[in-house]
C-alpha cells in the first residue's frame, strides 16, 4: 500500500488546516472555459431571474463529518471470534450499520485460542471473507494477539504479515487500519504502523481511563491518528456508564469509537465467545443508541480517511454567471483517499432550489438545506456545476 505518509504528517501537525478558497471569476472573462466545460443537456431553460451578480459572495463549507452530523462513531470488534460472525455481524446487517473487524491474524481458522486459560472459539476464513463482502471492514489484531510493546516482540511478523495474511485470505481485501492487542503502543510500534497503515485503534476497559488516557475524547483531528483513543464497553458496563462518555463525545463533535469483544447469540451465554460478552440484546441497543443519537456511523478506515481528505482538501468556487462550478481536490492519493466529503454552498438571490449535475451532465444526488445545496463529492478535481434547476 502505498500512503503518502509525507502528506498524513503535515495534516497531523496541523500545517493544513481545512481551507476555502472563494475564486470570484467575473462571467464575461470566464465565458469560453464554461461553455467548454459545460454539459449542454438540460431540460430547462435558464431564465435570466437566475443569472449570479459578478459581485456573489461564496459561502462554501467542507463538512466537519459526513452528511453535516455533529459527530462521528465507529463500532469495533477486536480478536476475530466466531460469535462476531455469527451474532453481531448479524445485528449490523439488519440495521444496515458497517463495522470494523479487527482479526488476529493468526488465530483466525485455527478453532479454539486459549487466551490466557480462557477458551475462545475463533471465526474462519470463509467467515471472514462473509464479513468483508458484505462492505464491513477488516483490520489487523496482530498475527498471534501479542503485546507489542514486549521486548523481543517481532514487529514486523505483527504488523507487516498479519495484513498479508489476512489480504492472502480474503479476496478482495486491503487492510488499511491496525489495532492494538491489549490496547497497549509505543511510540516505536507506532512509528512502525505508520508504514502499513493509514491508521490505528488504541483504547480503555475503564471508563475513568478514557477521559485521561490516550489523550481523552479524541481532539479533531486526532492528536495521534495511529493510537485512535476507543472504549472497551464491557459487561461490567450499564448503558448509562457509557452512554454517558457517548454524550460527552458528541458534545465535542468528535469521534466515538468503540471496542467490542464478546456477543452471545440469542439464546444466551454459551462456550468459546470472546472476552466480558455482551447479550445480543444489549449488544443491539447499543447500536440502536447510536443510531437514534444520530452519529454518523462509519467504519474506522472510512471516518480516518474523511478526516485526512477533509483536512487536505480545498474547495474552489467559480461563477460561471448561469452556474456556479465547484471543484474539490487535494495531493493525496487518488487510489486511496477515495471518500465523498459533504459540502455546503449559499444559493444566489433569487434561487429557491438548484441541482448539481457531474461534468457528463449527469445528475448529482443533492439536497436543500437552510438555502444551501448540500453535496457529497470525491475530492478528486473533477467539477460539479450547480444550476437553478
Ligand atoms: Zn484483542
Amino acid at each position: 500500500m502505498t500512503i503518502s505518509l509525507q502528506a498524513k504528517k503535515k495534516i497531523l501537525a496541523g500545517i493544513l488546516p481545512v481551507l476555502l478558497m472563494s475564486c470570484l471569476v467575473p462571467p464575461a472573462q470566464n465565458a469560453g472555459e464554461e461553455q467548454n466545460d459545460e454539459p449542454p443537456l438540460f431540460s430547462a431553460e435558464f431564465s435570466s431571474d437566475y443569472a449570479i451578480p459578478a459581485d456573489f459572495d461564496f459561502e462554501g463549507e467542507i463538512a466537519r463529518w459526513y452528511g453535516f452530523r455533529e459527530a462521528a462513531a465507529s463500532i469495533t470488534f477486536d480478536d476475530g471470534t466466531y460469535d462476531q460472525y455469527s451474532t453481531a455481524w448479524p445485528v449490523l446487517e439488519e440495521k444496515g450499520i458497517k463495522g470494523t473487524f479487527y482479526l488476529a491474524a493468526g488465530l483466525i481458522g485455527t478453532g479454539d485460542w486459549d487466551d490466557h486459560g480462557t477458551v475462545r472459539r475463533m471465526m474462519n476464513w470463509e467467515q471472514a471473507s462473509q464479513i468483508a463482502a458484505s462492505g464491513h471492514e477488516i483490520g489487523s489484531h496482530s498475527l498471534n494477539h501479542v503485546d507489542v510493546t514486549a521486548p523481543g516482540v517481532d514487529l514486523d511478523a505483527e504488523l507487516r504479515e498479519s495484513r498479508k495474511l489476512i489480504e492472502s485470505q480474503i479476496p478482495d481485501v486491503s487492510v488499511e487500519t491496525f489495532c492494538w492487542p491489549h490496547w497497549r503502543e509505543t511510540d516505536k510500534t507506532v512509528e512502525a504502523a505508520e508504514e502499513e497503515y493509514l491508521s490505528a485503534r488504541s483504547g480503555n476497559g475503564i471508563i475513568s481511563y478514557y477521559y485521561s488516557r490516550k489523550g481523552g475524547i479524541p481532539s479533531d483531528p486526532p492528536e495521534n491518528m495511529y493510537a485512535v483513543n476507543a472504549l472497551g464497553i464491557l459487561n461490567s458496563h450499564s448503558d448509562s456508564d457509557w452512554q454517558k462518555v457517548a454524550e460527552d463525545v458528541y458534545r465535542e463533535k468528535s469521534w466515538f469509537v468503540t471496542s467490542f469483544h464478546g456477543v452471545e447469540p440469542a439464546d444466551g451465554p454459551t462456550e468459546g465467545t470472546g472476552w466480558s460478552p455482551l447479550s445480543r440484546d444489549v449488544f443491539s441497543s447499543a447500536v440502536d443508541y447510536l443510531i437514534d443519537r444520530g452519529f454518523w456511523i462509519d467504519t474506522f478506515a472510512a471516518v480516518s480517511k474523511y478526516i485526512y481528505e477533509r483536512d487536505a482538501s480545498l474547495l474552489h468556487l467559480a461563477n460561471g454567471g448561469t452556474s456556479l462550478r465547484l471543484t474539490l481536490d487535494n495531493s493525496l492519493d487518488k487510489g486511496i483517499y477515495d471518500r465523498e466529503l459533504t459540502v455546503s454552498l449559499n444559493l444566489p438571490p433569487g434561487w429557491e432550489t438548484a441541482s448539481a449535475y457531474g461534468p457528463g451532465g449527469d445528475r448529482v444526488l443533492s439536497r436543500i438545506d437552510s438555502g444551501k445545496i448540500i453535496i457529497d463529492i470525491v475530492p478528486d478535481g473533477q467539477s460539479v456545476f450547480i444550476k437553478p434547476y
